[in-house]
C-alpha cells in the first residue's frame, strides 16, 4: 500500500491444510481456560476486593470459557497513578522504538492466529471468518499505526519563518487516554485504539467491553511481551459504571477513546464536559442506521449476495452492517423474492463450524432485545423472512435472522444491533426523497449503492452524510489502510480509523520558535 507496509494475508480457508492445521490450533486454545484480570504495572491483579465470575459461551450457555476478576477502585487507583508517572519516559522514547515494539506485537499476534481466532470463536461468538478477518484487522491497525508514528512523530516538521528564527511544529503524546472498547470486535478494535494511543506517545489504561475481557488481556499481555512498557499500558476489566465512570471523571486522564452504542458516548460526552480541569480530546465511533439504495439497473443476484453479507454476517453485529434495503418499486418484488429465497440457504448455528453463516448474538439482553423488535415487527410490518432455528441453537444466544417491509425508515427509532433487516420500497424520481429521509435520522456511517448509472453514484454519494459509502458490493468488512472507517453525526466524531489522521487526534501539538 506504498508506505513500507503491506497487510496481513490471514489464513486461506480454501486450502484443505492450511484449514486443519489452523482448526488444531484451535481446538488445542479451546481447550484451555483463559483468564482475564485487572493488569497494573504488567502483574496480573487478583488480590483486591473485586468479585470473579464466570465467562460463558455465547454459542453455548453451559459451557464455561474463562474467568474474569473485575477491577476495583484501589487497582483504577493504580493503573492512573503508575500511568502518569510512565508518561515522560514513553513518550521521549523515540517513535522508532515505540513502532518496532508495534511491530513485534503483530508478528507475535499473527502467530497466534489459532488461539486468537478460538478466543473470538468462543468469547464472542465469532465465526471462523470473521475470526480470521478480526485477528488480520489488529494485526494491520499494529502495523499501520507503527508507520504512522514513525512518519508524523520522528522529526518536527519544520515551518518557514524570517532569518534569525527557526520554527518548529512537533506532535507529542497527550498523556494517559483512557480506550474504552467493544465486545463486537474485541480484538481488532480494541488493537487499534490502544496501538494508534501508545504509538502517539501516550500511556494508556484499557477498559474492555465486559462481554468480551479474556481476549483483550490476551492481546494486553502479547503488547507487554512485545516491549510496551508495563507502566504504559494498564487493563482494567469491568463495567461503564464500576471502571469507566471513574476513570473519565479523573483528572490525570488526557483522552477518551470510545467505540459502542450512541447513548454512552453522549454520556461519557456529558461527563467529560462537566469535569473541572482541562477540555479533553473525545474520539467516539458509534452505531449507524446504515441504508443502501438499489435502483431498477442493478444486477440482482449481486444485489441479494451483497445484501445478505452486509445485513446478516457477524450476525449483524457490525456498526457498519445494513439495517434498511431501499428498493426501487418496479424491481422490489422481484429483489425482495430473491433475497428471501437467499436468506433460507443461511445457516445459523456454532461459529466454530466452517460451514455456519451466522453465530450467536453477544449475549442474552442482547437476544431479548432484537426478539422483542422482531415481535414488533411482525405485528406492525410485512414480513418478507423471519428463520427458525434448530436445535443446535438451543442452548445459546441465537437470534433468527429476519426481514421485514415497512413503509418508511422513520418507523426505526435506533439502531437494531442483529441480525434483521428491513426493506423499504420507493418510487423511481424520489431518490432524492430517500436521500433526505435517510440523512434525516442524523447518523452517518455506511451507505450501499447498487446501480450501474454513472450520475446516480455520483448524485447519490455526493449527497448522502456517511462515512463510508460502498458502490456496487457489500457494506462491511473496511480494510485497514485502504478504507478508512468511520463516521459522522451521531455515528461519531472521526477521526477515521486505519486512515492517515487518526493518531494525529492522540497528539497534542506544539510549535517551538527560536530566534538565532
Ligand atoms: N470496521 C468494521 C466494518 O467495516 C465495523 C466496525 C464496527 O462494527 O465497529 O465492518
Amino acid at each position: 500500500y506504498g508506505e513500507g507496509r503491506v497487510n496481513s494475508r490471514g489464513v486461506d480457508l480454501s486450502d484443505p491444510q492450511a484449514l486443519a492445521a489452523l482448526g488444531k490450533e484451535m481446538d488445542r486454545a479451546a481447550a484451555q481456560s483463559w483468564e482475564a484480570t485487572p493488569i497494573v504495572g504488567g502483574q496480573a491483579r487478583r488480590d483486591g476486593k473485586a468479585a470473579s465470575q464466570q465467562v460463558m459461551d455465547p454459542a453455548d450457555n453451559t459451557r464455561v470459557v474463562g474467568e474474569v476478576t473485575w477491577s476495583d477502585q484501589d487497582t483504577i487507583e493504580q493503573a492512573l497513578a503508575r500511568a502518569e508517572r510512565a508518561q515522560w519516559d514513553w513518550d521521549n522514547t523515540p517513535a522508532a522504538r515505540r513502532a518496532d515494539i508495534l511491530r513485534r506485537a503483530a508478528d507475535d499476534m499473527e502467530s497466534r492466529m489459532g488461539e486468537l481466532m478460538a478466543m473470538c470463536t468462543r468469547e464472542a461468538g465469532k465465526s471462523i471468518p470473521d475470526g480470521v478477518a478480526e485477528v488480520r484487522e489488529a494485526v494491520d491497525f499494529l502495523r499501520y499505526y507503527a508507520v504512522q508514528a514513525e512518519r508524523n512523530f520522528s522529526e518536527p516538521q519544520v515551518m518557514p519563518g524570517p532569518t534569525g528564527e527557526r520554527n518548529e511544529l512537533y506532535l507529542r503524546g497527550r498523556g494517559t487516554f483512557v480506550c474504552i472498547s467493544p465486545w463486537n470486535f474485541p480484538l481488532a478494535i480494541f488493537t487499534g485504539q490502544v496501538s494508534a494511543a501508545l504509538a502517539a506517545g501516550n500511556c494508556v489504561i484499557a477498559k474492555p467491553a465486559e462481554q468480551t475481557p479474556l481476549i483483550a488481556a490476551a492481546a494486553v499481555r502479547i503488547l507487554h511481551r512485545a516491549g510496551v512498557p508495563q507502566d504504559a499500558l494498564h487493563l482494567l476489566p469491568g463495567d461503564g459504571p464500576g471502571v469507566g465512570a471513574p476513570l473519565i471523571a479523573d483528572p490525570r486522564i488526557a483522552g477518551v477513546a470510545f467505540t459502542g452504542s450512541v447513548e454512552t458516548a453522549k454520556l461519557i460526552n456529558r461527563k467529560l464536559a462537566e469535569r473541572d480541569g482541562p477540555i479533553l480530546p473525545f474520539i467516539a465511533e458509534t452505531g449507524g442506521q446504515n441504508a443502501m439504495i438499489v435502483d431498477s439497473s442493478a444486477l440482482p443476484e449481486q444485489v441479494a449476495a451483497d445484501v445478505l453479507y452486509s445485513a446478516f454476517a457477524s450476525a449483524g453485529q457490525r456498526c457498519s452492517a445494513l439495517r434498511v434495503l431501499f428498493v426501487q418499486d418496479d424491481v422490489a418484488d422481484k429483489m425482495i423474492n430473491m433475497l428471501a429465497g437467499a436468506m433460507d440457504e443461511l445457516k445459523v448455528g456454532d461459529p466454530a463450524l466452517l460451514s455456519t453463516d451466522v453465530g450467536p448474538v453477544i449475549d442474552s439482553e442482547a437476544r431479548d432485545m432484537l426478539e422483542g423488535h422482531a415481535k414488533a415487527m411482525a405485528n406492525q410490518a410485512r414480513t418478507i423472512r423471519r428463520l427458525e432455528l434448530g436445535p443446535e441453537c438451543a442452548n445459546g444466544t441465537f437470534v433468527a435472522p429476519g426481514a421485514f417491509e415497512i413503509d418508511s425508515i422513520n418507523r426505526l427509532q435506533r439502531e437494531v444491533f442483529g441480525p434483521i433487516l428491513h426493506v423499504v420500497r420507493y418510487q423511481g424520481g424520489h431518490l432524492d426523497k430517500v436521500i433526505d429521509a435517510i440523512n434525516a435520522t442524523g447518523y452517518g456511517l455506511t451507505h450501499g449503492i447498487h446501480t450501474r448509472i454513472d450520475h446516480v453514484v455520483e448524485h447519490i454519494s455526493r449527497r448522502i452524510k456517511v462515512g463510508n459509502c460502498y458502490v456496487n458490493r457489500n457494506t462491511i468488512g473496511s480494510v485497514v489502510g485502504v478504507q478508512p472507517f468511520g463516521g459522522e453525526g451521531l455515528s461519531g466524531t472521526g477521526p477515521k480509523a486505519g486512515g492517515p489522521h487518526y493518531m494525529l487526534r492522540f497528539a497534542t501539538e506544539r510549535t517551538l520558535t527560536i530566534d538565532t
